[in-house]
This record gives C-alpha cells, sequence and structure tokens, in this order.
C-alpha cells in the first residue's frame, strides 16, 4: 500500500443530525480527494477516512471549521487506524435507533439560498410558500417522535414529487435528507378564510392577505411554531382594535419588518443587535425607540423600547414584500392563553379577533412560541427562550441522572436532563390558566419521547399550590425533590456557568415561596449546587391583600410607607395617596397591621413597585413587573447620587428598605424629577448589594457572585451591579442562554435536585 496513506476514525457528537453535516462531511472528503464512508450512530457520527495525509489534516480543520449552519460539534474524537484502500467516499445508511443519541436540531430562518430561490421567476419554487433545505426551515415543530424521519414527521402527509425526491436522495444537493423538503407540486398549500372560518377564493392568498392589511384588518397568520395575529404597523386604529379584541391592553405588541433598514426606521440598532435580529433563531430583540418612530405608538406605550424581529418563513418574507414597512406580529391567542397551532385550533380560539385567516396544511405538532432577547451589559439575554433555541440543551459541568424538572407557576418551563445535557423546553407561559396547563403536560410527554428520557428524580418547587409542583406529587414514578425558588434560580446561572459553589448569590425577584413562611424576593444566599444558606435579605413588609398587592403597587406602598414613617405615614404629601383615596388606605393600612391576608415578604420587586407608586408612575398594572419596568425605563443616566442603604446586623442580615424609602419620599415632595429618583433608588440598591458582597467576602471568603431572579431583567440595575461587582474585584455571573426570570428556574431545579443527597 502507498506509504503516503493515512486513515482515521472520527467520532462526531452534538447538533450533527436533519442539519445537512453528512452531505458536507461528503462533499468535504469530495473535495480533498479522500476516500472512506460517513454515518449516523448510536455514539454521533461516526467518519472514517483515509488519503494523503496532508488533505486529511486539512478535512479535519475544514470539518470543525466550517460546519454547516445548524450544526454544533460539541464533541470529537479521532484516533489513527489502518488504511483500508477504499475507493470511494459513501454515505452509509443510519442503522435503526442510530439517531437516540443525536440532538434535535431547532427551527430556524429560511436560508440565504433558498430566499435567493423563493425570488427567483425561473426556480421552480418561485414565490413558494414552504421552500426550504437541510440548511433551514422547520424541525423541532414538526417532529412527532424519533428517528428524525419524514414519517416521524407532519410531513408524513406529503409524498414527494420525482423532482423533490431526486434531491433528497442526492447527496451533492443542498435537499439530501431534507425532511420537510416539498414544492408546489407535492407540498403543502396555503389557503384564506373569513372571519366565519368560510374559504375564500384566492388565486394568490399572500397577495390577497395583504390587500386586507392594508385596509387596516386583523390578519391570523399560521407560522412555524403557532399563529400570529398581524396588523399594519402603521395603522393606529388596526392596533388599538387588535388590543381591544385580544383583551391586552397595555403589554408591548412585537412588530415584524422586511430588514434591518426598516427596522433602523422605528428602533436604533446597533452592529451586536443587527447581527442578532439576522440570526437564524430570529428572535424578537428589544430595541431602544426612536422617538421619531412611524409606528403607532399604541405598540409600545409609556416604553422606551420596541421588540422587533426579522421574517424567518418564507411565507413571511413574500408577506412583507407586498410592500409593509413593518407588520405587528402578536402571538395568536387571547391574553394569558397559549399561542394557536391547529387550523381548527385557531379557527375556533381566534374567532372574533382575526378578520382573515392565513393557514397552510402542514401540520404544526409543537407549538412555540417567538422567543425575545435583549443586549445587556455586552451580552444577549433571553427574556423568553422558545422558537430557534429550543431544543438545544444548555451543556453541564457533570453527568447527572435522568431528571425532570418542572418549573415553577409562571413564565414556566420544564427542563429535562440526560447525561450532562440539560433540555429547557420552550416557554410555556403560566399554569394558572388550565389551557396552559394542558401544554405543559404534552410538553413533558414529548420531550420525554423524543429525548428519549425516562426521568429518575423529578424536581419542583417548595410552592405546594404550585400546579406544577402538585403534577410533580402525583407522578407515580420518581424520587420527587423541592427545591426553595431562590436557590433555583442562582442554581441555574451557576449551571449555565459551569459552576459548583459555593457562591454569594444575589436572587432578586417577584415571588418565591420561602421555608420560613413568607414570601421570599430579594435574598443574598451562600449557595452551592446541593444547598444554601440565607445570608441576607430585604427586611419584610406586609402584601395587604396577598396577589392584589402585586396587581395593585399602592398598596405595596402603602406597606412600605407604613414600615417607614410609622403612624406619620398617612400625612404624608404625596400625590397618589390623594388619588387612591382615604377610605381605600384606611382598609389597606388595617390590613397590613393586621396580618390578615397580608403575607410578609421580602421581595426587592414588590420594593419597585413600591416606590413606583410613590412617585406617582401607576397604582395600578396590566401585567406583573410593568410599574417596576416603568422605574426602570425612567431611570436617568450620568446621576451619581444614591439613597442611603443600611443593614441591620444579624443572621440573616436585613437589609433596611426604610432609609430608601425616606430618601424618595423627600425627592417627591421637594419635587425632584421622577428620573432623578429612579436613578438614585438604582443606585442605592448597587451600593448596599457591594458593599454587603464585600464584607461577606471579608468573613467566607467567597469572590465570585452570581446574579439571578426576575428583576434582573432590569438593565439598569444589571448592568450597575455587575460593574459595581466586578470593579470591587468579583467574578460576577449573570444569565445569557437562559432567562433570569422563571423561564430559567427549571434548570435550577434540575441542578439542585441531581446534587442534593
Ligand atoms: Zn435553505
Ligand atoms: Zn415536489
Ligand atoms: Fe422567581
Amino acid at each position: 500500500m502507498d506509504a503516503r496513506i493515512a486513515a482515521r476514525r472520527l467520532r462526531v457528537n452534538g447538533i450533527v443530525q436533519g442539519v445537512g453535516f453528512r452531505p458536507f462531511v461528503y462533499q468535504l472528503a469530495l473535495r480533498h480527494g479522500l476516500k472512506g464512508e460517513v454515518g449516523n450512530t448510536s455514539e454521533g457520527v461516526l467518519i472514517d477516512i483515509e488519503g494523503d495525509p496532508e488533505q486529511l489534516e486539512a478535512f479535519e480543520a475544514e470539518l470543525v471549521a466550517h460546519t454547516p449552519p445548524l450544526a454544533r460539534i460539541t464533541e470529537l474524537r479521532a484516533s489513527d487506524r489502518e488504511p483500508r484502500g477504499l475507493q470511494t467516499f459513501r454515505i452509509v445508511e443510519s442503522r435503526h435507533g442510530a439517531s437516540m443519541q443525536t440532538l434535535i436540531p431547532p427551527d430556524v430562518a429560511v436560508c440565504g439560498d433558498c430566499l435567493a430561490e423563493l425570488f427567483d421567476p425561473a426556480d421552480r419554487r418561485f414565490r413558494y410558500p414552504f421552500i426550504n433545505c437541510t440548511h433551514c426551515g422547520p424541525r423541532y415543530t414538526i417532529i412527532a417522535d424519533i428517528p428524525y424521519d419524514r414519517p416521524k414527521t407532519s410531513m408524513r402527509d406529503f409524498a414527494m414529487c420525482a423532482a423533490c425526491r431526486a434531491e433528497y436522495e442526492n447527496p451533492a444537493d443542498r435537499r439530501f435528507h431534507a425532511q420537510p423538503n416539498a414544492c408546489p407540486v407535492c407540498g403543502p398549500r396555503l389557503e384564506l378564510r373569513d372571519a366565519a372560518g368560510e374559504r375564500l377564493e384566492a388565486s394568490d392568498p399572500i397577495a390577497a392577505a395583504a390587500a386586507r392589511l392594508r385596509q387596516g384588518a386583523i390578519v391570523a397568520v399560521k407560522g412555524l411554531g403557532g399563529f400570529h395575529l398581524a396588523v399594519d404597523a402603521r395603522n393606529a386604529r388596526a392596533v388599538a382594535r387588535l388590543r381591544e379584541r385580544k383583551h391586552r391592553e397595555e403589554k408591548p405588541l412585537a412588530v415584524m419588518s422586511p430588514d434591518l433598514a426598516a427596522v433602523g426606521t422605528y428602533a436604533f440598532v446597533d452592529e451586536a443587535e443587527a447581527r442578532l435580529l439576522s440570526r437564524p433563531e430570529r428572535p424578537i430583540v428589544l430595541l431602544r425607540k426612536r422617538p421619531e418612530s412611524p409606528l403607532a405608538p399604541g405598540i409600545s406605550p409609556r416604553n422606551r423600547r420596541v421588540g422587533a424581529f426579522l421574517p424567518y418563513t418564507p411565507l413571511h418574507h413574500l408577506l412583507l414584500a407586498e410592500g409593509f414597512p413593518a407588520l405587528v406580529m402578536t402571538s395568536g391567542n387571547r391574553s394569558e392563553e397559549p399561542i394557536a397551532a391547529g387550523n381548527e385550533e385557531a379557527l375556533a380560539r381566534l374567532s372574533g379577533i382575526a378578520d382573515v385567516f392565513l393557514l397552510h396544511d402542514r401540520e404544526i405538532l409543537r407549538r412555540c412560541d417567538d422567543s425575545v432577547v435583549q443586549r445587556v451589559a455586552g451580552k444577549t439575554r433571553l427574556l423568553r427562550r422558545a422558537r430557534g433555541y429550543v431544543p438545544q440543551p444548555v451543556f453541564l459541568s457533570r453527568r447527572l441522572p435522568a431528571l425532570l424538572a418542572v418549573g415553577a407557576e409562571l413564565k414556566n418551563t420544564v427542563c429535562l436532563v440526560k447525561g450532562d445535557r440539560a433540555f429547557l423546553s420552550p416557554h410555556i407561559g403560566d399554569l394558572e390558566n388550565l389551557a396552559t396547563y394542558e401544554v405543559f403536560c404534552e410538553t413533558i410527554a414529548h420531550l420525554e419521547r423524543v429525548l428519549d428520557i425516562r426521568p429518575e428524580i423529578l424536581a419542583c418547587d417548595l410552592h405546594p399550590d404550585y400546579l406544577s409542583t402538585r403534577w410533580a406529587e402525583e407522578q407515580p414514578e420518581g424520587v420527587l425533590r423541592r427545591v426553595q425558588h431562590h436557590h433555583a434560580h442562582v442554581a441555574a446561572c451557576m449551571a449555565e456557568h459551569r459552576l459548583e459553589g459555593p457562591v454569594i448569590g444575589i436572587a432578586c425577584d417577584g415571588t418565591g415561596y420561602g421555608p420560613d413562611g413568607t414570601v421570599w424576593g430579594g435574598e443574598v444566599l451562600a449557595a452551592d449546587a446541593a444547598g444554601f444558606e440565607r445570608l441576607a435579605h430585604l427586611a419584610c413588609v406586609p402584601m395587604p391583600g396577598g396577589a392584589a398587592a402585586i396587581r395593585e403597587p399602592w398598596r405595596m406602598a402603602v406597606s412600605h410607607l407604613q414600615a417607614a414613617f410609622g403612624a406619620e405615614w398617612s400625612r404624608l404629601e404625596l400625590a397618589f395617596l390623594r388619588e387612591t383615596g382615604e377610605e381605600k388606605l384606611r382598609t389597606v393600612a388595617a390590613l397590613a397591621a393586621s396580618g390578615i391576608n397580608a403575607p410578609l415578604t421580602s421581595s426587592l420587586g414588590r420594593l419597585f413597585d413600591a416606590v413606583a407608586a410613590i412617585v406617582g408612575l401607576r397604582r395600578r398594572v396590566a401585567f406583573e413587573g410593568q410599574a417596576a419596568m416603568e422605574l426602570e425605563m425612567e431611570a436617568a443616566e450620568g446621576v451619581a447620587e444614591a439613597y442611603e442603604t443600611e443593614w441591620e446586623e444579624g443572621s440573616p442580615r436585613r437589609i433596611l428598605p426604610g432609609p430608601i424609602l425616606r430618601g424618595v419620599v423627600a425627592d417627591v415632595i421637594r419635587g425632584r424629577p421622577v428620573c432623578e429618583i429612579s436613578a438614585r433608588f438604582h443606585n442605592g440598591l448597587v451600593r448596599v448589594f457591594v458593599r454587603l458582597c464585600r464584607r461577606l467576602r471579608e468573613e467566607r471568603g467567597l469572590s465570585r457572585v452570581v446574579l439571578s431572579g426576575g428583576v434582573f431583567q432590569n438593565a439598569r440595575l444589571l448592568e450597575d451591579l455587575s460593574r459595581g461587582l466586578a470593579a470591587a474585584g468579583f467574578a460576577v455571573y449573570s444569565h445569557a442562554q437562559v432567562p433570569t426570570n422563571d423561564g430559567g428556574i427549571a434548570l435550577g431545579q434540575a441542578l439542585v435536585a441531581a446534587s442534593a443527597a
């Protein structure tokens, strides 16, 4: 045999199936004149390759450097072997069960090549709304079971025509083994229905839907992971009608634009944000609104930001190409319900909202909302993790037993763990809603099936009344472990950064069940994966009326004022007190004092609410965290002053809100602008946490600080506290791969449950 022949065996793991990985290997081998074979095995993709040693080396380098856009290599093991004198390079068929270990890819945006064909009149898929290839298109949302082959997807209903089959079977083709491959002859089709669900004849349903949008109609559009409700974003009346019919009063609506230039007319887009908008995941990106925005003001009222995204299905591209610089594209649901996914379901649930339905017959098997991200402190932060990101795993620092963590109650997600991979489900929503609870149950069943995981351990929140907790308690199998809410928040961040602890964990949050019977949410913990110690917390005040105090921040204001000023509070010269009215004030103050239906809370989220009410921003909210968000938006740049902060020694230490409240009230009475008060408030919090961490470092030798909890969606607080702690010499960790809110908590539950003895 030629002395200049070398042979290698490569095992590749990661997202390497259904993403054009084998054809990529095939073509790479041909280009380097190498022989051998590539195939899927139960331990990933196996490549046997031989030929000229230099070519072989180049092949390996390119394999890693130029992987197809959707592929992700997490492990590559190579070993030398004896050359076999092979004459060709070929793709070998998957053996049964071979796909079990490989990962299911997420749904991603239509690629550049497909887009070029979409708008090429000479192409056989010209204007075909379901064009895709191995580099793009639906995946997670159309997969019923594994292995990922066409009969196990919603494409099973469509038999490929001869032309499509030829592409599918040709290893040199971009559509080799592209399971959703289709064309106008053999694939899914669009159809238009009126508000009553009657079929509308339209030779071009997209043009017809666009015409209705131009007239101000609300159009339900079937997307990748569910329906959107679309209206022309420049039409204020259409936007108002959409809000009214959807019962969505103030939550911002997302806007889709054909390209970056169009986004730039209503939002500031820096380079990183432009890249983020253009990524194949196509998340909704929260951007700073331009003051001279041509969009209807009702899209994100009283908000400095606007959520924008670029088209990700060929259908979106065709629709926006009808001449819309921006369309509102909001989840197709009534407030708080899960996003509608099936045609019949959408016709029923969106009836009374949509004027027209743009449907198609490719079934959505898994619901998946749009993901929402923002850039803070130089990093991309996920606020809602779903389409485009799911089901990519978080890679853990060690292997854990098979496990299911069921998350919290609001913004629920669940997490399945297998080995060193943690799979967080898409955003499910608020479980209080029955329809959402059903999606929760379906999601668990589906993920267990497609990931082939039978959990030995179940993890849930300590809260006995969360529906997720109840569900876990009802399961016949698996050891149940209950995890404290804020320990789980901190652990989620540790899992993301592969930290084992101990760390200082600062959990700033809205609500979480405390083992002492109070509602936690302003916590400083010493934590590792197995346990935690509560080192400090915000001093407790009553939440008069319980959940009502979340909906009505003025109640928290009364509670905090009472704690800070004693009996004097009712005589303070504050506008919000006058506006609330004496009788209500007296009732709520009595409620707070009585302790009945007024649980004690150390929540920082509620302190934000109280301050927002005191400065006059709002007395009630349409969604949780709204008042806190508006207070953040107000914060002025370049203010150095801070409200005085102190803590009371003890175990745990108690951070006292009193001095902060007295500072805020004095400034309100003095007429200091809200933007300065907000800045001083943020600065005060940053200082007290930094000081406390310094003290804890002296006492405990801990120099790593983990920041987690819903309050850290506040970009100002996250940025300033991170900077402050870093300047004090701490290593600071915050969330990037999973949400800092309760959408990330299942990951932390998983780590804690697996580590607890
Ligand atoms: Zn493509
Ligand atoms: Zn075809
Ligand atoms: Fe939380």
